[in-house]
């Protein structure tokens, strides 16, 4: 239980320091290549606002002058006429004027890669009064700052990995120190109820000498015998439950001893069957559809205690109609199920029914301790089987109980 805890402890930990970490070098990240993108493009557009009228004049220089070649240049350009065709340029990098797409719009910013460089190109009308005389594209090289904004991506996953993996330790850490804490108190509450529960054990035993005493020495009214009755009753209730509380005190402190034996669970389920049906009402039919010669390794008195358990719920909470039990093999697993058309458990309840001392309301006035199923649980789990419920309020409940054939 408390490695589970731990774990989910860990993992809220761990994922909790991740989202804030993802969200940090997100937005880290962002900033930079926002500022360095930006940079570059504000650049372009200031080239272009100041040589605008430039670019005009080259547009209608009578004459087509072609591209000049100028390696020294920061930012190059060519101009182009409304019908697309190219007027004038000066490029830094020969040849790559036959690769620009002209794209549509009237202002559009484009990244491309060109053998191993990164060029920014930024298309800009020339619109003079509402007149559209023509486009230029300008375009720089921006594969030293693409080299930055890559290391600092690199450099950003490998934070990202070393801090999760720190995370990972510190989230698994503080869980440990988190998990102090509660395991102190759950094991005192343990203890205490260990404790308790034996120590309760010796004055019940006197009170029920007691009452024998006093049914056998004194000479009672009808109504001093009521008394007493009801007395009786009242110390039966909490000698089972006291029993009930020791039992899983011992089962929480894996001290509950196990006298493993091959039991003949066809034979074991069939005389519980028949001693459950000799005590029922008329109004309820056991229908058993048991598989004969089925064994499993197991501590019979427990494995018997599991069955009468469920069947007691089975019957207590079932006015009439049925209850079926049967046992089953499926692959290596053992399967015995209890179903019975009673009251049903309401979806509101199924999920705590296996907590201790968990009752539902409408079950209050038919006796028990609530420990039932509990103890039914803790006795599947020492065998390393599994139970679960499952039931439509007012039509019924089912319960299964799995083992591995191989214990
Ligand atoms: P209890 O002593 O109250 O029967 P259990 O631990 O055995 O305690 O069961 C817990 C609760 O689960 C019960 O109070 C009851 O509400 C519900 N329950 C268990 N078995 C059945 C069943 N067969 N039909 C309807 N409700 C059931």
């Amino acid at each position: 239980m408390f490695k589970q805890v731990k774990k989910r402890l860990t993992f809220l930990y761990t994922i909790s320091l991740l989202c804030l970490l993802f969200l940090f070098i997100g937005i880290l990240y962002f900033l930079i290549s926002h500022e360095i993108n930006q940079k570059q493009v504000d650049e372009v557009n200031g080239y272009f606002s100041k040589e605008k009228m430039d670019f005009m004049e080259d547009l209608y220089e009578k004459k087509h002058r072609g591209v000049e070649y100028d390696p020294n240049r920061t930012i190059f350009y060519y101009v182009y006429n409304q019908e697309g065709n190219l007027r004038y340029g000066k490029e830094v990098f020969q040849n790559l004027v036959g690769q620009i797409k002209k794209t549509e719009g009237n202002s559009s910013i484009k990244r491309m890669e060109w053998g191993k460089k990164h060029l920014l190109l930024v298309k800009k009308t020339l619109v003079i009064n509402g007149v559209l005389y023509g486009f230029v594209v300008l375009g720089m090289d921006i594969t030293g700052e693409e080299h930055v904004i890559q290391n600092i991506t690199w450099t950003l996953v490998g934070m990202t990995l070393f801090f999760s993996l720190l995370f990972a330790y510190l989230g698994y850490y503080f869980a440990g120190q988190a998990m102090i804490p509660i395991k102190r108190a759950f094991l005192k509450q343990e203890k205490f109820v260990s404790d308790a529960s034996h120590e309760l054990r010796t004055p019940l035993s006197i009170f029920y000498g007691s009452l024998d005493l006093m049914q056998r020495e004194e000479k009672l009214s009808a109504y001093g015998l009521e008394v007493l009755a009801d007395a009786r009753a009242e110390a039966e209730l909490m000698n089972q439950l006291i029993n009930n509380l020791l039992f899983l005190a011992r089962s929480d402190k894996k001290e509950l001893p196990l006298r493993l034996e091959n039991v003949n669970l066809s034979e074991l389920l069939e005389n519980t069957c028949k001693r459950f049906s000799r005590r029922k009402a008329e109004s309820i039919a056991l229908i058993t559809n048991i598989q004969k010669g089925i064994y499993l390794r197991c501590d019979e008195l427990k494995i018997q205690q599991l069955i009468s358990i469920l069947l007691d719920n089975a019957f207590r909470y079932t006015v009439d109609g049925k209850i079926i039990v049967s046992l089953d093999t499926r692959n290596e697993r053992l399967i015995i199920t209890i179903e019975d058309t009673g009251c049903g458990i309401s979806s509101t309840d199924l999920p705590h029914i296996f907590d201790r001392f968990y009752r539902a309301d409408l079950s209050r006035e038919k006796g028990g301790t609530g420990l039932g199923l509990s103890i039914a649980k803790s006795i599947v789990d020492a065998h390393g089987g599994k139970i679960s419920a499952s039931s439509i309020e007012g039509e019924g409940s089912k319960f299964i109980v799995f083992f591995s054939r191989e214990k």
